[in-house]
C-alpha cells in the first residue's frame, strides 16, 4: 500500500472521540497531519489525566522533508546539500536526511556525535563553525571530521596545533543587512583580510586551504547578495592561486526557504554560470556545497498546544489574554531568537476539531506562554476562528526551523515536546 492507500484504509472507521470537521478541499498530507493531532488529543482524558499529560506536542511530516530534498535536487543539483543540524536535531529528520544522502553541517561536538553515532561518515560532515574550542577541534581530529571553516587568523594557529591537515574553508562576510537573522555582523573576513592576512598565513603554516565558504544571513530576503557573495568567493579562488593554492570547494551556506526558493535558486545558479563557468568547474574540479537548515525542515513541523487559561479584558480591542502550555522558552524561542511570528489557529474548540478549516478570525486575544515571565507572550494580537477557552487547543503551522533546537527548562516546563510523524510521501 502507498501511504495515500493506507491512509484511505485506516481512516475507513475514523477511532476519534472529537469529530472532525472534515475539509473535502484539503490536502492528504494536512489530512495526515489532523488525524494525528486528532487522535493524539482524543486519547487524552482532560479531566483525570496525569500532570503533563496534554503537553505541547509536534506533529512531524517527514514527506515534507522529502519534498524539500525533491526541491533542491531539482533546482539547484550542482550544490550538494548539507543539513544544519543546529536549525532542528531531530534525529528521524537527519536519518531521512542521509538516507537521501544528503551531508551534514555541525557547529559543536554535540552535533558532530550525532552524526557519526548514527553511522554516518565524517567525511559527509563539515565543521562550519568558524570560531572553535580547542578541543572541539582536536575532538574533530580524533573523529576524522577534516573540513571546517575560518575567519580570523587565531583559528588558523590553532588548526594548525590541534588539526594540522584539516581542510579549511575561509569564510567570507556578506551583505545581509535585510535578513531575518543576520551572521554577518558574527562571522566572515572581508576579502581583504583574506587576502593579506589569512592566505599568506596559512601558506607560512603550510596549513590546507581548500574553498570559501559564506551564509547570506538566515531567511535572506535580498538574493543580490548571493551574486556578490559568489563574485567575492571567486576573486578569493584566483587570489589563493597566487599563493599555490588550487582551491576546490565553494560552500554557498544556508539562507535558503522554501517559500522563496525559485527566486534564490535562480540567483545561485545565474552566479555559479558567471562567476565559476563550466571550464574553470572542470579545470579545478570544484564542487559546490550548501548548508541548508530552515529549507528542510521549517514547514515539516505543526505545534499543538493547551489553553491552560484565560483572563477577559473589558473595553479593550482583545478578547482576552489567553494562556498556552508552550511559549518563548520552549518551543517558541523563535520569536526572541530568529524573529518569527509564529501563526496561532483554533484546533479544538468545546471539543470540535477545526484543523485546516478555512473560516473568518473575527476573536482577537493576546496569547501567553506558561512560565511566570512577563517577556513570555506569543502574540499581542492574534485573530482567532473561535471564542477559544480554557480546554480549547491552538495549533501553530510551520514551527520546525529553530523551534526545539533551542528550548529551555526555565520555570521548569519541560523543553522537549512529543512528536508524532506522518508521511505525506512515500520515504525510502
Ligand atoms: N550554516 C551556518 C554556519 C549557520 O550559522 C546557519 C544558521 O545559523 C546555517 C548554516 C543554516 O542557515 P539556514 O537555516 O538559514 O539555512
Amino acid at each position: 500500500l502507498t501511504p495515500k492507500d493506507s491512509y484511505l484504509e485506516k481512516t475507513r472507521q475514523l477511532p476519534y472521540s472529537i469529530q472532525q470537521q472534515a475539509n473535502q478541499q484539503s490536502s492528504f498530507a494536512s489530512k495526515l497531519i489532523g488525524d494525528a493531532l486528532a487522535n493524539h488529543i482524543a486519547e487524552i482524558d482532560h479531566d483525570q489525566c496525569d500532570a503533563g499529560d496534554e503537553d505541547s506536542f509536534f506533529v512531524c511530516d517527514l514527506g515534507e522533508v522529502l519534498q524539500s530534498f525533491r526541491i533542491w535536487k531539482e533546482k539547484l543539483p550542482q550544490v550538494h546539500p548539507h543539513y544544519a543540524v543546529k536549525c532542528n536535531t531531530n534525529l528521524e529528520v537527519i536519518k531521512l536526511l542521509a538516507k537521501l544522502g544528503v551531508s551534514f553541517d555541525c557547529a559543536s561536538k554535540t552535533e558532530i556525535d550525532t552524526i557519526i553515532n548514527l553511522g554516518i561518515d565524517s567525511d559527509r560532515i563539515v565543521y562550519a563553525n568558524p570560531c572553535k574550542t580547542n578541543s572541539f577541534i582536536r575532538h574533530a581530529k580524533q573523529t576524522n571530521v577534516n573540513l571546517t571553516t575560518v575567519d580570523n587568523v587565531q583559528e588558523l594557529y590553532k588548526l594548525q596545533k590541534h588539526h594540522p591537515e584539516c581542510g579549511i574553508l575561509i569564510r567570507i562576510v556578506t551583505d545581509d543587512e535585510t535578513a531575518q537573522c543576520r551572521l554577518s555582523t558574527k562571522f566572515g573576513c572581508s576579502l581583504e583580510v583574506a587576502i593579506t592576512e589569512l592566505l599568506p598565513l596559512a601558506k607560512e603554516l603550510g596549513l590546507n586551504v581548500k574553498g570559501v565558504a559564506f551564509h547570506v544571513g538566515s531567511g535572506a530576503k535580498d538574493f543580490d547578495s548571493i551574486y556578490k557573495a559568489i563574485r567575492d568567493a571567486r576573486a578569493l579562488f584566483d587570489a589563493a592561486a597566487e599563493f599555490g593554492y588550487s582551491l576546490d570547494v565553494l560552500d554557498i551556506g544556508g539562507g535558503f526557504e522554501r517559500e522563496t526558493f525559485d527566486q534564490s535558486s535562480k540567483m545561485v545558479t545565474l552566479s555559479l554560470d558567471k562567476f565559476f563557468p563550466e571550464a574553470f568547474v572542470k579545470q579545478h574540479q570544484v564542487k559546490f556545497i550548501a548548508e541548508p537548515g530552515r529549507f528542510m525542515v521549517a514547514n515539516a513541523f505543526t505545534l499543538a498546544t493547551h489553553v491552560i487559561a484565560r483572563r477577559d479584558i473589558k473595553d479593550a480591542e482583545i478578547r482576552a489574554m489567553v494562556y498556552i502550555n508552550d511559549g518563548v522558552y520552549g518551543n517558541m524561542n523563535c520569536i526572541l531568537f530568529d524573529h518569527q511570528h509564529p501563526q496561532a489557529h483554533v484546533l479544538t474548540h468545546n471539543n470540535k476539531f477545526y484543523y485546516d478549516s478555512v473560516q473568518s478570525c473575527p476573536y482577537r486575544f493576546s496569547i501567553w506562554g506558561p512560565t511566570c515571565d512577563g517577556l513570555d507572550c506569543v502574540s499581542n494580537q492574534a485573530k482567532l476562528s473561535h471564542d477559544v477557552q480554557v480546554g480549547d487547543w491552538l495549533y501553530f503551522p510551520n514551527l520546525g526551523a529553530y523551534t526545539s533546537a533551542a528550548t529551555t527548562s526555565f520555570n521548569g516546563f519541560k523543553g522537549n515536546a512529543h512528536v508524532i510523524y506522518v508521511a505525506s510521501e512515500e520515504l525510502p
